[in-house]
């Protein structure tokens, strides 16, 4: 390959703040180039429809959005994953995925190959007409629930993701409970995930979870197996809103201030490759929705996929990757630390 870019060309200019750049603070750390190891999980953002416009969503979905992924896109997915059996992870994301007409589909060939399949859930989708059946779907095909829940007080819920979406999660929550989601020894695994509701950093994963634990357990009879804490990116909607509260720069100082290499070292980009809704890869979903490709040289769609190349790939650096890397870290898995 030559010429490839590692800086991304599309990263927002004023996101360049007080010129420390996240290339130049890797580098100072020994950690740049950054480069895949391997690709362990295929992530595919299936369309951006959904049925809620959370205020901090960086896919910028909701109910008016019309891009949605081809029963051809996801059988061309599919002849990647039936060849790769170290791709071990299939993780669906949206919009609200289960809103693609082709999900079931996609899901239930996953489970045929043996492969353990995520389902980003808003949980609120449970409640779209026609989609009732689906608790019941995901836990016949034994489908791992990571589910969005930045709070277990409803008003802070409801501030981020719309009026009534709390009422909602807690019953789609409880319905998942009586399905065995979140229950020792059913094998449904239930995962939750927080993200602040500001412009802070998440306070640490494994206090907080013993925190929601204790909340959703006596206040609502709730069981679940992790809490993931997520940070907040600087792009799309939250973008938005830290122009408009005039809190850019303070957020952007934030981050950069707290970088940490050992979190550096672990960004899922290293393992992860993401597909968007038309088949396009990037390497990862924060750079899907800002139209950063891949770098110059690699295949670019999944279509043209090769294992090789792409596992071994110079990631695109932004200005954004700093939301990665500040203190423990942060993924769609979780902290990384
Ligand atoms: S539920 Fe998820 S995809 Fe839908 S608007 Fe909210 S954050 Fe975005
Ligand atoms: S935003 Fe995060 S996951 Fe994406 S390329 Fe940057 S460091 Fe990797």
């Amino acid at each position: 390959m030559k010429n490839i870019p590692l800086v991304a060309p599309t990263s927002p200019a004023d996101l360049e703040t007080k010129g420390t750049s996240f290339p130049q603070t890797l580098s100072d750390h020994g950690l740049s180039p950054l480069i895949a190891k391997d690709i362990r999980s295929l992530q595919i953002n299936i369309g951006k429809l959904c049925n809620q416009t959370c205020s901090h969503c960086h896919v910028d979905a909701g109910p008016t959005r019309t891009e949605n992924m081809t029963l051809d896109t996801i059988k061309a997915i599919l002849s990647v994953v039936k060849k790769h059996p170290s791709i071990a992870t299939i993780d669906i994301t949206g919009g609200a995925p289960e809103m693609n007409p082709h999900f079931e589909f996609l899901v239930e060939e996953c489970r045929a190959l043996e492969r353990k399949v995520i389902d980003r859930c808003n949980l609120t989708v449970f409640f779209v007409k026609g989609k009732s059946q689906l608790p019941m779907f995901l836990a016949k095909h034994q489908v791992e629930v990571v589910a969005s829940l930045p709070c277990y007080s409803q008003d802070n819920v409801d501030q981020q993701r719309g009026k009534g979406v709390f009422d909602r999660s807690i019953a789609a929550l409880q319905q998942l409970n009586q399905l065995g989601y979140g229950k020792e020894g059913t094998g449904l695994i239930l995962n939750l995930v927080y993200n602040p509701l500001g412009s802070n950093l998440p306070p640490q994963q494994h206090k907080l979870e013993l925190d929601y634990k204790h909340e959703l357990r006596t206040q609502f009879g709730i069981e679940f197996n992790q809490l993931l804490t997520i940070t907040n990116m600087p792009i799309s909607r939250f973008l938005d809103d830290l122009r408009r509260t005039g809190q850019m720069d303070a957020y952007m100082d934030l981050l950069i201030n707290n970088f940490n290499a050992d979190s550096a070292d672990r960004v899922m980009c290293r393992t992860l490759l993401s597909v968007g809704w038309d088949g396009r890869l990037y390497d990862c979903d924060f750079h899907q929705m800002l139209d950063i490709p891949l770098a110059d040289g690699l295949p670019q769609t999944i279509q043209e996929f090769q294992f090789q190349p792409l596992g071994n790939r110079p990631i695109v650096m932004a200005q954004h990757c700093f939301g990665c890397t500040a203190g423990a870290g942060s993924s769609c898995g979780g902290s990384l630390l």
